[in-house]
């Protein structure tokens, strides 16, 4: 029988890639949001001493069979990993050794893993590397969309109704069985400009000054709401506004490690060089075609074409020869966002986390050579400390700093 996959929640963008694993043929669902229970159950079985997404990943498969249609025979838990020192290359083995020690040895855990920009996925399929890409881009598009509008809504709600609702329609296309590459791109295309223009309609007082906010750092804990005390959403509150770092942008770094790891190992002419790089002019394209509609709609906020570029900017501070993850992208962000005239930085890591620790023994330096852009760094250990206060006097240095930057934001036709 067939295996049902579970995909964690790390962020709404799993819906598509389950939507795209559907599209193949396989059964695939999304994890329910992260709870009370999930740290309950985590901790359970942790040391105490791990990484935050350790527990709430660990506790939300272990939710999983607390459900009632759970079948241990028929069931594979989708955890990526990676290689390198990071403790994230843990995560898999340690939850196939809890599952096992729990009576459950027939639950396989799935690990694509970022060493080969996660071509354990594209053995599943090329057909399917591609629907999950167009996947993660156009959920990307669909973010930025929302933390765009949210904070200038007139009516509360009204963003986070037009976002649930225009989830579900690209999943409706990406979940599509039989659909040519083309067909499906356009198909896509044509919901992004139907969303695009469902969050044009929303009622909202678009108004210049808001302090924006770049936010980087560890990708699970900053894309995860529940990890990270829904910091976005309290920032709006407080009357920031947040532009978050891609997962598009993550991907675009595996693939570009993995191509850095074939030259080093003296592959640069090899099979498996040539599909990387046939793999990146198809993802370029794609990319490239889903976000044509959005130019004006992002204007102000466009990240830098090539990942290369990112890195170049902030080898000088990290090298990223000599170091890997999000630290590396975390230290070229800085002036990436930097150009674009935001307001402050903020980084989102888990409590102890490695990334974290290295870029915030950066950012002092960073932001002395960045016109005093300020920087903060918010670690998060689940204990749900309330945060709020620490936002309002971050907001308040980032509306000085905004007085006297050099590079001005700029906005889209929407704000007046
Ligand atoms: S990136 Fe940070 S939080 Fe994630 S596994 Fe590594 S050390 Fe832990």
């Amino acid at each position: 029988m067939a295996r049902r996959l579970y995909i964690h929640r790390m962020a709404d963008g799993a819906e598509c890639l389950a939507a795209a694993l559907r599209s193949v043929g396989m059964d695939a669902v999304v994890l329910p949001p992260s709870d009370a229970r999930t740290l309950e159950l985590g901790a359970r079985h942790l040391a105490g001493e791990e990484c935050l997404p350790a527990k709430v990943t660990l506790g939300d498969f272990l939710k999983v069979t607390e459900t009632p249609t759970f079948d241990p025979a028929c069931a594979a838990l989708v955890m990526p990993t990676t290689e390198g020192p990071c403790r994230f290359g843990q995560y898999a083995p340690y939850i196939r050794k809890v599952f096992r020690e729990l009576g459950y040895p027939e639950v396989q855990v799935i690990s694509p893993t970022s060493g080969d920009g996660y071509q354990q996925v594209g053995n599943l399929g090329p057909e399917l590397t591609r629907t999950a890409w167009r996947g993660f881009v156009a959920w990307d598009i669909l973010r930025k969309l929302l933390l765009r509008t949210r904070p200038y809504e007139g009516t509360p709600g009204d963003a986070d109704k037009a976002y649930g609702i225009s989830l579900r329609e690209l999943c409706t296309v990406l979940e599509k069985r039989g659909l040519r590459h083309r067909a499906r791109l356009e198909a896509l295309t044509a919901t992004l400009v139907r969303i695009r223009d469902r969050f044009g309609a929303i009622p909202a007082r678009y108004e210049r000054g808001r302090p924006l906010i770049g936010i980087q750092g560890e990708i699970f804990c900053r894309m995860n709401e529940f990890s990270n005390d829904a910091l976005i959403r309290r920032l709006e509150a407080c009357g920031g506004e947040a532009w978050l770092s891609d997962v598009s942008e993550w991907v675009w770094y595996c693939n570009y490690d993995q191509e850095r790891c074939l030259r080093r190992e003296g592959r640069r002419l090899s099979f498996t060089m040539l599909g990387a790089k046939l793999r990146d002019l198809i993802q370029r394209a794609d990319e490239v075609a889903l976000r044509a509609p959005f130019a004006e709609d992002f204007l102000g906020y466009e990240d830098p074409k090539e990942i290369e570029e990112i890195l170049r900017v902030g080898d000088r501070y990290l090298p990223q020869a000599g170091a890997a993850g999000e630290m590396v992208l975390s230290a070229g962000k800085v002036d990436c966002f930097f150009r674009k005239g935001v307001d402050g930085i903020i980084d989102i890591s888990p409590f102890s986390c490695m990334n974290g620790i290295v870029s915030e023994a950066l950012y002092p330096r960073q932001s002395q050579e960045h016109a005093g852009l300020p920087i903060k760094s918010f670690y998060f250990d689940g204990t749900g400390r309330d945060i709020t206060h620490d936002l309002e006097i971050f907001l308040e240095l980032a509306r000085t700093y905004q007085r006297r930057k050099p590079h001005p934001r700029r906005y889209p036709p929407c704000f007046p």
